[in-house]
């Protein structure tokens, strides 16, 4: 995520903050501005209200989240005029596990902060309404669910618009044994969160969008029985040969999943593209027997003009191994396991022209 200057002091801040540690103001991410802000409060305005410090829209009024003067757990403002007490993000949860129990509680707030990462990229890409009057249903919904003793397992997945992810992947070790079970090299909430909403947007952009056919010119055709697709693909384990065509071993298992999975890849590339950019890192990639490249600055994906993707992806494999090699470095796996192969390339072109075009509608 993209770093930010303290609306009262300068200093360097960040997304999930919600107090400046240099001057003590207290901070909130503005969703209609999507920025992180300075508050300051502002009772002569109205009972609970923060007014904004500093820069564009000085004065601005607002109130925290519902969730965050209830239970800590959101950064989200609300614009005072709003009629509603939850912020745009938390508004999109229509299911909750029982917060009552404090374990719940905590996988919940975690989960809503993943949730809330995905939100911003959505909103940067003009996927995402941010203001307070949008239609429900133009962004995805979610249920946050824990399993019950005598009830059904809760299954992560989309449907019919709404996201639902078991709670349980917000624990550090569920969510380890899972990986190493499935042979997943990278599992974590903010890539569940992505792979589940590139099905609502499959469903809105491909299949509402009049692009089935030259979906299926990349991807394959969808209609192949996908249950029957799945259970094969959990039969064979790790599934063979998927490397030249797809950007992970579950991507070979349906069409559907090959875009989910190749969508979720296209947000961590502009996420991280975007965060490499606001830190103004430089980047060249020494080649032996080569002079050493022109050195070039990351390119923010939310630029005016936008990189292209060529750039982006050019940008993107030193980037990667740049990270990967800091994480050795201290001991730690690789952040990015994944090494895109052309056809993998080329399907993650074609999600980056099709967000490219609904942007321009
Ligand atoms: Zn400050
Ligand atoms: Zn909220
Ligand atoms: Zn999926």
């Amino acid at each position: 995520m993209r770093v930010y200057n303290c609306g009262h002091c300068g200093h360097l801040v960040f997304f999930d903050n919600v107090q400046c540690m240099h001057c003590g103001s207290a901070l909130a991410f503005l969703p209609d501005q999507l920025t992180l802000g300075a508050l300051t409060p502002a009772p002569e305005a109205g009972s609970g209200l923060w007014r904004r410090l500093g820069s564009e829209t000085p004065g601005a009024l607002y109130r925290p989240c519902y969730n965050q003067s209830t239970w800590g757990a959101c950064n989200f403002a609300v614009p005072a005029a709003s009629p509603h007490l939850l912020c745009v993000a938390c508004r999109q949860t229509q299911r909750l596990p029982d917060l009552s129990d404090p374990s719940h509680r905590l996988r919940w707030a975690r989960i809503e902060g993943a949730k809330r990462q995905l939100f911003y990229t959505l909103a940067r890409l003009g996927l995402q309404p941010t203001d307070e009057h949008a239609p429900a249903g133009a962004g995805p919904a979610y249920a946050f669910l824990a399993d019950l003793p005598g009830t059904p397992a809760i299954v992560t997945g989309h449907h019919g618009g709404t996201i639902t992810l078991n709670v349980a992947e917000a624990d550090d070790d569920e969510r380890a044994r899972l990986r190493v079970a499935l042979h997943e090299p990278y599992r974590t909430l903010i890539g569940h969160l992505r792979h589940e909403s590139g099905h609502f947007y499959w469903d809105r952009l491909v299949q509402g969008g009049g692009r089935l056919d030259a979906f299926r010119a990349v991807f394959g055709d969808e209609r192949m029985d996908y249950a029957a697709a799945l259970q094969a693909h959990y039969a064979r384990q790790p599934a063979p040969d998927w490397h030249p065509q797809h950007v992970s071993a579950y991507a070979a298992a349906h069409p559907w999943e090959d875009w989910a999975e190749t969508w979720a890849h296209y947000l961590h590339m502009v996420d991280l593209l975007e965060t490499a950019a606001a830190y103004a890192t430089s980047l060249s990639v020494p080649e032996p027997g080569t002079p050493p490249p022109l050195r070039e600055h990351v390119a923010d994906p939310f630029a005016t003009p936008a990189p292209g993707f060529d750039t982006m992806v050019r940008q993107w494999v030193p980037l990667t191994l740049l990270l990967n090699s800091l994480n050795r470095s201290l001991g730690q796996q690789d952040a990015y396991p994944f090494a895109l192969s052309p056809g993998a390339l080329r399907k993650l072109r074609f999600v980056h022209d099709t967000v490219v075009e609904q942007r321009a509608n």
